[in-house]
């Protein structure tokens, strides 16, 4: 059994986990840190986008060298109308992450391939019995007990396609829903890449978290097929099965992921209740932590405790518009909300992916043909 001392150990090198890396070494290099990773490389597969309005500045130099591409504005189309919303949309490649990572970490900050056993506020237990006494430990593992959150799944499966011939997409298409929508809540994202090369990834909102592969490859290939596309060859696929929040019990869940322990990410239930998006807050907690004086182990959890309680908190709102959307219509109408969301004034919007809705929105969003029942303005 062997030891290593070390100012914070980040346990998990995903996107939150690695993110606080990122940012630590930026604010305070003095310090030693170490990531902690499972897996051989950091980031997993995933392709990450966010819309520019998501984060503030300095969220957004955090996240710039990651960024792979980036478009001026985004798209969403409809069966009743399309519209570009001037706004910009970036997406960032795992790969890239990984990248970064390991140009701006020393070599020995890195632990890829070393799973954790033991997790508490100031120490690790790695499988191979290498001991890790922490100052603070962060938990940036992914999900805790999920049973405990009253949950939906936005699920899907995208790939970057390189075409025969030149196709037609401008924008970064978030949704477009006008294809199939007798199919349940179904959507598909396209993001341009090049001229003959693009991102479609098939997108579905379900009760239940279980993947068809096949029928999602299906409906991508169907999608190309529909806008006379010959798919040349196909690459860097990505998968995800993602909790969308219309519920639950924050404080057993966030003991469920370990009791007294600095949790973020999912581990903290940090994310758009919708959506399922995590990055955002991702990229607030790695500063927070980055720009805390003090990494024990006590004051870190009750700095992200209190934070995360904060955001479950004030997210009521959005897990109601998610048990709107999810439960109290059926899976064909469900688009209809995002429908008439997407009809109300870009601001309003980018206020809703940044969950920074004021109490005038939530009643735009309530009257005439709003999406959300007038009830719901009143509440937190
Ligand atoms: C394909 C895909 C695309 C997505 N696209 C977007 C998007 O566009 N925008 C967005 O905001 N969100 C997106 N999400 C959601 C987002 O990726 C997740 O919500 C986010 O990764 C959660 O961050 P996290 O750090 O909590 O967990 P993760 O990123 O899952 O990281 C957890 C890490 O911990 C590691 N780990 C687990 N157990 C151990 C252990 N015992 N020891 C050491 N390491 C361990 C895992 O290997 C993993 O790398 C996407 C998800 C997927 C799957």
């Amino acid at each position: 059994m062997t030891g290593v001392a070390c100012d914070l150990a980040i346990i998990g090198g995903g996107l939150s986990g690695g993110l606080i890396a990122l940012a630590a070494r930026a604010a305070r290099p003095e310090r030693r840190v170490l990531l902690i990773e499972a897996a051989p490389s950091l980031g997993g597969t995933h392709l990450w986008s966010f819309i520019d309005s998501d984060v503030g500045e300095k969220e957004k130099a955090l996240l710039e060298p990651l960024v792979n591409y980036g478009w001026r504005e985004f798209a969403v189309i409809f069966p009743r109308y399309k519209r570009a919303l001037p706004q910009p949309f970036y997406s960032i490649r795992s790969d890239r992450f990984d990248q970064t990572l390991r140009e701006a970490m020393p070599a020995e900050s890195i632990l890829t391939g070393r799973r954790a056993m033991g997790v508490s506020a100031d120490g690790v237990i790695l499988e191979d019995g290498t001991m890790i006494a922490a100052h603070g430990v962060v938990d940036a593992r992914g999900p805790a007990d999920l049973s405990l959150l009253d949950l939906h799944f936005r699920k899907f499966v995208g790939y970057e396609l390189t075409l025969d011939g030149p196709h037609s997409v401008r924008r970064a298409t978030l949704i477009d829903s006008a294809a199939d929508p007798a199919e349940g809540f179904q959507y598909m994202t396209m993001l341009p890449i090049e001229s003959d090369r693009l991102f479609i990834e098939d997108v579905r909102y379900e009760a239940h978290a279980e993947l068809d592969m096949t029928d999602h490859g299906q409906r991508i290939v169907n999608h190309a097929a529909r806008f006379g596309w010959r798919i040349r060859s196909s690459a860097r696929g990505h998968a995800g099965i993602i909790p969308v929040a219309l519920g639950g019990n924050f404080e057993e869940y966030w003991r469920s992921g370990g009791e007294g322990v600095a949790k973020v990410g999912l581990r903290a239930a940090l994310f758009h209740p919708v959506s399922g998006n995590t990055l955002a807050d991702a990229a607030r907690t790695a500063l927070m932590i980055a720009e805390a004086k003090d990494w024990s182990g006590d004051a870190l959890h009750k700095m992200l405790h209190a934070h995360a309680e904060k955001c479950w908190a004030r997210r009521d709102y959005y897990r109601r518009f998610a048990a709107q959307m999810l439960r109290n219509r059926a899976p064909s109408t469900g688009h209809e909300m995002l429908e008439s969301l997407y009809t109300m004034d870009s601001d309003l919007i980018s206020r809703f992916h940044g969950m920074k809705l004021s109490f005038a929105d939530r009643l735009a969003l309530s009257i005439s043909d709003g999406p959300m029942p007038l009830s719901s303005v009143l509440r937190r």
